[in-house]
């Protein structure tokens, strides 16, 4: 069912939960993880990626989302994630995305909020907008560089900038930065709580984590207790999603080009990371 992202979050946190949102760049994946959500009973949000919404059929997969949140039994958001680009954001949102990520992390800070700004200005007041402040390392959309070592983190979230930033962008989620990057982790992931902490007791606005993957469920729970409702999973679904694939291949070209039946290990490669993900947030 149609619902809208902060409110999908609000009242996840009010329940002293957070809510997972998977990174879909497939169809399959995203019908894998909205039965996961309807059999937990639980809200969920659907991610479109930037790369993905630029390419000639992403706004018709933005709209196959919709009408897959719209059908679903359980409340779930469409959001495009990660958008610098202002017609990106437009054209998503007509294709039926309810929330945007506008993403200004990358710029100085005033152009950081001008872009959000100029978001709201265009999209209206009932587009859902995250901002994200402090500049999260690694790739979206590639786990790791060529050298397949991992990521270090960057800049965390400065927490004394975050009152002024929340109250002129008017944004309705926050993520941030705070020892979490994109991709894959170059050793332990370490999370500083302390500064969380610090970013919590200054704004009331829901807080978002992301490139959650890599770090453990025993950190994971802590995350709404410091106010933080949305999470994102990208590496690690696709991760699971891809070795499920690798593995089962050869036996479903031999098995006649069995297309159908690959797709059913995909479908539970996905469903059931996000079954396990949905529990671990709700714990
Ligand atoms: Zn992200």
């Amino acid at each position: 069912m149609r619902t809208r992202l902060d409110h999908l979050v609000t009242s996840a946190l009010q329940h002293g939960s957070a809510v997972p949102a998977f990174t879909c760049y497939d169809f399959t994946t995203a019908l894998a993880v909205v039965a996961a959500a309807e059999e937990a009973g639980r809200g969920v949000i659907l991610l479109v990626a930037p790369k993905t919404a630029a390419t000639p059929n992403g706004m018709r997969l933005t709209g196959a989302l919709r009408g897959l949140a719209d059908a679903a039994a359980v409340p779930v958001a469409v959001q495009l994630d990660h958008a610098t680009d202002l017609k990106i954001m437009a054209d998503a949102v007509a294709a039926g995305a309810d929330s945007v990520l506008a993403d200004g992390s990358s710029f100085p800070y005033e152009e950081n909020i001008a872009l959000v700004r100029a978001a709201r200005e265009l999209l209206g007041p009932d587009v859902v907008l995250e901002a994200e402040l402090g500049g999260l390392a690694g790739d979206e959309d590639r786990a790791f560089g060529a050298d397949q070592s991992g990521v270090r983190v960057a800049g965390l979230t400065d927490s004394a900038q975050v009152e002024d930033f929340v109250s002129r962008t008017g944004a309705e989620l926050l993520a941030v930065a705070v020892g979490n990057v994109h991709g894959k982790y170059k050793g332990e992931p370490q999370l500083r709580w302390d500064v969380l902490q610090d970013i919590a007791v200054r704004t009331h606005i829901p807080l978002v984590l992301h490139g959650a993957s890599g770090i453990p469920a025993e950190e994971l729970v802590k995350a709404a207790s410091m106010n933080v409702g949305k999470v994102n999973f990208n590496t690690e679904l696709r991760t699971g999603v891809l070795s499920t694939l690798q593995e089962q291949l050869p036996a479903h070209r031999s098995d006649g080009e069995n297309l159908q039946g690959l797709l059913g290990h995909w479908n539970h490669s996905a469903a059931s990371f996000a079954s396990t993900t949905l529990a671990t947030l709700s714990r």
